[in-house]
Parts: structure tokens; C-alpha cells; sequence
């Protein structure tokens, strides 16, 4: 097998990956890097530019992993793009939502090459998109060459699978973005048992481990408590969320506690493409089953859309919960613009509940929460820090032991590290060397060939 990283930056960046087994050329995943713009945001394609691709697999739709398929296909407009059914009805949805976004950038940043496709090149992967059903395996055939693609749980969000391959009775897990987990709109990974041949691991929080006592369960505990803290004080909650996923997920958490009379009856504010996506997973639930969520929970809990009319440093006038995007509070998003309006008053709270990366200004706020001031640049406003500000994991990624748990079970030969900071990456290189020294660990440069 040979494998290529497109990634071009590694780090989480733009996920994909090229691999070619036998006569099959197969690309897993096209994503865009969240914190690039422009081309530098896309993976580099030079490596596939003059390849026809036989098959391409989808993993989830987090732009990280979808964001740039559509120059894809734009390419390869006759390959099949298999991925499960949640992700056929969410693949349209995200990218459509992207474009926009793009168009948005190129007004506000002056980047010219945006948006980098069209809604007709999101139609037309929409007529390229295969379902597989999970646990279902399905062959391809290419000449005399044949391969089989089976999809397995991964937990982490709506549809996301993780893919094995098996070519001439060798096995290739790409784990993609796992949650081992259960989280309360669905079910935990159920990945492949070794023995493997070659594992495509993901790597997100190899950097650092769990708090001893620290889980999933302890968290939402803590969250709730915290949530019920600033209501009770008379103020108001900002959770900063990712749109697909994490947004749910809240709702359901939120749902759950007033029910069992944890959190005060206070109004739930809510906006943007999260709640459109609310609508995706109501009929992902009807039509497939496979993820818990009942929209009906929405208009019992009465969530309105909030109003995004507001004056940084002006607290907002309708108290309640307050759950937007971005998770990371990105410059222009509703959770920055919230932010600047809640900061400067004692009584309010803001309750992160993911990773936010060190430059954001999520990232930035809570590494400098304890100063006396914080810089909203793009509203060009200097916030007093007065709000309480707190982190809790939530993370849609499962923790590094577990993924070094499973990733040792494999007996994989060879495992390749992907999804993930330097640091991350080399505690895993560093620990599966111990655990599998007869493995080879591959962290692997972006762009260049090997063979495995
Ligand atoms: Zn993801
Ligand atoms: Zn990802």
C-alpha cells in the first residue's frame, strides 16, 4: 500500500489522505484547515491531480474532513463518494452553509479565490454520494483487482464512521474522529478488533491526559452545576458550541436537567446553522434510527433565536442560556459577538465545553482569564473581565488512553499517526514504540509517499 498525507500543514489542518492499493486509487476524507484561508486552507492536490480516483470515503462532516470535497469531485466527477446515510443528509447542508461563509470572507478579508466552489459543484457531489450501511461490507472491483470497504461506529457525531479496508486479506483501519464515549444523541464507537494490518490513528488530545476522576459524566455533572450557578445569580450562560454535534448535544443536556429540576426554567436563546441542523438530526432519527434526537424537545423547552442586535459592553436585557457558535469563539461569530456584551458584568457566565485552540479567541480568553482586560480586535473594544469564565470536556474526541487502548489490541504492524498537534503526535509515537515495538509508527510528513 502506499499512502499519502495531503495535509500539507499536519496538525488537525485540512484531513486527507490518498491511498493506493493495488489498482484502486482512494481518497479518504477532504477537509478544510479551520484556521487557514483561502487555497492555503485546502489540502495539497498536486498528488492526485492527474490520478483518476475509483473511490473516495467520507468519514463525517466536520469541515476539517468535507470541507473541500467538492474540488474534489469537481475532478472526479464519476467516483463514487461513499459514506452513511446521516452524512448524505448533512454533506449538502455543511457545504452549502460553507459557501456562504466563504462569500461572507471574501467581502470581509478580501479573499479573492472565495468561495472555492459553487452550489453547482455541491449538486453535483450530491449525485456522487453512495450510502453504506454500517457494519455492511461492500466490494469494489477494478479490473482483477477487488476491495472491499466495510464502515463501523465512531461515535464523535452524527454519522461518523470509522474505515476499513481489506485488500488481499490485509486490513487498514482509518480510525477517523472517535469518541468511545456515549454521548445523549448517540452511541459510543464500536471500532474493529485487531488483528490489523495498518492503522490510521487519530491523535486529537495525545498532548494530555484525563484529571484523575475526571469523565464524560463528571463533566455534564459539573456543567449543569455551573449553568444552575449563573442563572441563580441572575445572569446570563454563553456556551460557545460547534454547530453540528455539540449544539445537540447541549439541548439535550439542558433538556434533561430542567426536567429533573437542576437547571432554573430560564429562556434557551439559540441561532444559526446549529438549528438548522437540529431539523437534519430529527429526520436522521425518523429515517435511520441510528441517533437519539427528538426535535419536539426544542419547542417544549421553548428555545428562541436570539438577537444579535446587541452593543459590545451593553449586557444583554433577556437573561437565560445562550448556546451559538463558534465553539471557539471566531472573530464575526455569534458566540464572539455575545461574548463582548456579556464579559464586563460579575453576574454572567461563560461555560466552554470543547477544545479551543490556543489561537482563537476562545483559546486566548481562557488562557488569560485572570487578567484585567480582554481584546474583542474585530470589534476593536477592550472588555473588563468580570464574567466567570470555565472550561469543561465535553469532547467529541475520545482521550489518549482509550486510543492507545485500542490502537495496542490492533497488533497493527504498521500505525499512522494523523489528527493531531506535534506534541499529541509524539506521545503516541513515544508510547505505541513501548507498547508494539515491533510495530512501525509512522508520523508522517505531509506529501510524501510511503509504502506500507
Ligand atoms: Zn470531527
Ligand atoms: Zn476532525
Amino acid at each position: 500500500m502506499n499512502l499519502t498525507d495531503l495535509n500539507r500543514y499536519g496538525e488537525i489542518g485540512a484531513n486527507c489522505t490518498f491511498v493506493q492499493l493495488g489498482a484502486f486509487n482512494i481518497l479518504i476524507d477532504s477537509g478544510l484547515h479551520p484556521k487557514m484561508m483561502g487555497y492555503d486552507a485546502l489540502p495539497d492536490f498536486e498528488a492526485i491531480e492527474n490520478i483518476e480516483l475509483d473511490l473516495i470515503v467520507l468519514t463525517h462532516c466536520h469541515l476539517d474532513h468535507l470541507g473541500s470535497l467538492p474540488v474534489v469531485t469537481a475532478y472526479n466527477p464519476r467516483t463514487p463518494v461513499v459514506t452513511t446515510a446521516p452524512n448524505v443528509t448533512l454533506v449538502p447542508r455543511m457545504l452549502r452553509n460553507s459557501i456562504n461563509v466563504m462569500k461572507r470572507q471574501r467581502e470581509e478579508h478580501g479573499v479573492s479565490e472565495y468561495p472555492l466552489f459553487l452550489h453547482r459543484d455541491v449538486a453535483q457531489l450530491n449525485n456522487q454520494l453512495v450510502i453504506q450501511r454500517f457494519e455492511r461490507g461492500e466490494i469494489y472491483n477494478k479490473g482483477n483487482d477487488q476491495i472491499e470497504v466495510i464502515l463501523h461506529r465512531a461515535g464523535h457525531v452524527a454519522g461518523a464512521a470509522t474505515i476499513e479496508l481489506i485488500y488481499k486479506h490485509r486490513r487498514i483501519v482509518f480510525s477517523g474522529d472517535v469518541l468511545f464515549d456515549d454521548q445523549r444523541t448517540l452511541p459510543g464507537a464500536s471500532l474493529p478488533k485487531g488483528p490489523v494490518d495498518t492503522l490510521i490513528l487519530e491523535t486529537t488530545r495525545g498532548a494530555k491526559g484525563r484529571e484523575l476522576g475526571q469523565n464524560r459524566a463528571t463533566e455534564v455533572d459539573r456543567l449543569v452545576s455551573q449553568i444552575s450557578t449563573v442563572l441563580d445569580r441572575g445572569g446570563s450562560c454563553l456556551i460557545p458550541v460547534f454547530a453540528l454535534g455539540r449544539m445537540q448535544e447541549l439541548f439535550k443536556i439542558i433538556y434533561e436537567s430542567r426536567n429533573r429540576c437542576r437547571i432554573p426554567k430560564a429562556p434557551v436563546y439559540a441561532a444559526g446553522l446549529g438549528m438548522a441542523i437540529c431539523g437534519h438530526f430529527d429526520k436522521i432519527r425518523q429515517q435511520t434510527q441510528l441517533i437519539d434526537f427528538d426535535i419536539k424537545m426544542l419547542e417544549k423547552m421553548d428555545v428562541r433565536s436570539v438577537d444579535l442586535n446587541t452593543r459590545p459592553g451593553r449586557d444583554l436585557t433577556r437573561k437565560g442560556i445562550y448556546i451559538v457558535s463558534s465553539g471557539m469563539m471566531i472573530e464575526h461569530t455569534p458566540s464572539y459577538k455575545l461574548a463582548a456584551s456579556l464579559l464586563p458584568h460579575t453576574k454572567n457566565g461563560i461555560c466552554f465545553v470543547g477544545y479551543c485552540d490556543p489561537d482563537t479567541p476562545g483559546g486566548q480568553l481562557l488562557s488569560n482569564r485572570n487578567e484585567e482586560n480582554f481584546f474583542f480586535d474585530a470589534l476593536d473594544y477592550a472588555a473588563p473581565i468580570q464574567a466567570s469564565i470555565d472550561q469543561f470536556d465535553l469532547s467529541g474526541h475520545a482521550d489518549r488512553d482509550q486510543l492507545l487502548e485500542y490502537a495496542t489490541q490492533t497488533e497493527a504492524r504498521s500505525i499512522v499517526l494523523t489528527h493531531g498537534d506535534q506534541d499529541a503526535r509524539k506521545w503516541f509515537s513515544q508510547e505505541l514504540t513501548a507498547r508494539l515495538p515491533q510495530a512501525k509508527i509512522l508520523d508522517p510528513d505531509p506529501l510524501i509517499t510511503y509504502h506500507l
